[in-house]
Parts: structure tokens; C-alpha cells; sequence
């Protein structure tokens, strides 16, 4: 069965937030029935170290972000938000170990690609991306690891954490146009072009895949954002919800062809109609559990 990562406490209260923080429970009230539940652990202060500078930790940990920061971050920022994207963190990491222990995992959450190791940006305060990639460097013996990024959102905070580590290959795929503006490069970027259909997006995809596996990673995390749809309020892309389905079979089958082990992380995803965004993320995992 495959290993699904969540918590009812990843519905934190951002009123009259574009976030739609419901929708993790919602995706996990509709998923099909054969699935391993696992409650996450929070990461540890020192596990977050791994990626994040101590001052900004420590600001964090003190309530100390300042005006610029929390308007940087865009969120209503209060002090137990602090706990509630500790736990998300920990979620990726539970996920990314599941994942190499059975091959394929799913945290319904996280996906946080935004934040850079000395602040938050843009919904993310912490990276769970790169966290959970130094923590199973730690624990587990991986020595490279890849993340494929299809949040429609260019994964600027990953791209500038690893940027020179040559054993984690970044990529991302995102519509050009579209917020950052400030794109840090990764190993390899993809910028689509705004209103691309599916035919246009999975044929960039499936172009770049093979440069990402040529990399030779022993973990993928993958960000299976649900924000290039076409009818997202973030997004400018035309995808369709088949287009997506399709995208999340050739990124996971590509892996399980190359023997690589899969965390899925859901990132993004702002359809004026939540349920179109639960809808794909739901598509994600049963996508996974029929490729296990
Ligand atoms: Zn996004």
C-alpha cells in the first residue's frame, strides 16, 4: 500500500487567504481506501539547520520576523504558524523516507519551494524540499538526490539552496511569466510560456526528464503543484486535468523505470473552485498507487 503522509493540523487558519488550506483535508477524505496513513513528526530545530541559516531559525523561533519579512512571506504571520510548517517539514521528510524505503510516497502537503535558506518568501517560510533532502543525506546514506519541480511557479528558494551542490539536481518546470520575478538558476529550467496547452507543456516535460535521471539521483521529490491548470487564479497556463494526470504518469513512471524512489509533495494549487484543485491532487495519488 502506498505510504501517505498527513495531518489534520496542516489546516491552519489563513482568513481570506488565496492559500486554501481545507483542501488537505479534503483530498484526504477523498482518497481511495488503499493507502498507508502516517502521521508526521515535526522537524527538529536541528534538522532545519541543515538548510536554514541560525539567525532566521532564530527569528522564527522568537517571533521576531520583522514588517518586511511577514509581507515578503505573504501570510497572516502569528507565532504557531511556526509549529504547524514545522510539521509540514517533517511531513516531506517522513514522506522522502517512506519513499526510499518502499518506493514511492505521497505527503499531502508541503512542496514549501519558495523560502530560501535566510527568509520566507511567497507562502513558504521553511524549504521541506531541501530539508528533507539534507536530512536522508544524514540519516539514510543518499548521496544524490533530484527534485522535480512542477509547481507552475519557478522553485527559485530550491534552485538558490543547492545551487552549488553538485549532488542534488534541481529542476523546474513553470510558467516564465509568472511570479518571481527573480528566477535563481536551476540544474535545469523549463520556462513555459503563457496560455501553453497540454500538448505544449508534456511535450517540455518529456523533453527534460531524461536530463534530470541522467543525474543519476537515489531520491526524487517531486512537486506535483496543481496551480498550471488552467482555471487557477495564480497560474497562466491552459493545462487541462488530463494534461496534468498525464504529466504526473510520465514524471513518476520515468523514475520507476530508472529505479529512482519518488516523495510526491503537493505545493501549489489556487482554482477559483477548490474541489478542481483536490480533484488533481487526488488524481496524483491514485496515479501513484496504480504505478506502485
Ligand atoms: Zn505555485
Amino acid at each position: 500500500m502506498l505510504p501517505v503522509v498527513y495531518s489534520p493540523r496542516y489546516e491552519i487558519k489563513l482568513p481570506g487567504h488565496v492559500w486554501p488550506t481545507d483542501k488537505y483535508r479534503l483530498i484526504a477524505e477523498q482518497l481511495p481506501s488503499e493507502v498507508e496513513w502516517r502521521e508526521p513528526r515535526e522537524a527538529s530545530w536541528d534538522d532545519l539547520a541543515l538548510v536554514h541559516t541560525s539567525e532566521y531559525l532564530a527569528k522564527i523561533r522568537e517571533d521576531r520576523l520583522t514588517a518586511n519579512e511577514i509581507a515578503t512571506l505573504e501570510l497572516p504571520w502569528y507565532p504557531a504558524l511556526a509549529d504547524g510548517f514545522r510539521l509540514m517539514v517533517g511531513g516531506t521528510c517522513d514522506a522522502a523516507r517512506a519513499a526510499l524505503d518502499r518506493g514511492l510516497a505521497a505527503h499531502l502537503g508541503g512542496g514549501l519551494h519558495h523560502a530560501f535558506a535566510n527568509h520566507g518568501e511567497g507562502f513558504c517560510p521553511l524549504n521541506d524540499v531541501a530539508v528533507a533532502i539534507r536530512v536522508l543525506q544524514r540519516d539514510c546514506g543518499i548521496r544524490r538526490a533530484a527534485v522535480i519541480d512542477c509547481d507552475v511557479h519557478h522553485g527559485n528558494g530550491t534552485a538558490m539552496i543547492f545551487e552549488r551542490d553538485p549532488s542534488v539536481f534541481t529542476f523546474s518546470i513553470h510558467q516564465q511569466h509568472n511570479y518571481p520575478v527573480f528566477k535563481p538558476r536551476s540544474d535545469l529550467d523549463v520556462g513555459i510560456e503563457d496560455g501553453a496547452d497540454d500538448q505544449m507543456y508534456l511535450a517540455a516535460l518529456s523533453g527534460a526528464l531524461p536530463r534530470v535521471l541522467e543525474s543519476r539521483p537515489e531520491l526524487a521529490v517531486y512537486l506535483a503543484g496543481a496551480d498550471p491548470f488552467e482555471e487557477d487564479r495564480l497560474g497562466g497556463l491552459a493545462v487541462t486535468k488530463a494534461g496534468l494526470a498525464e504529466r504526473d504518469r510520465l514524471v513518476i513512471e520515468a523514475c520507476r523505470k530508472a529505479g529512482v524512489p519518488v516523495a510526491m509533495a503537493l505545493s501549489g494549487g489556487y482554482a477559483a473552485d477548490v474541489r478542481d484543485t483536490v480533484d488533481i491532487h487526488v488524481r496524483t495519488v491514485e496515479i501513484m498507487i496504480g504505478l506502485q
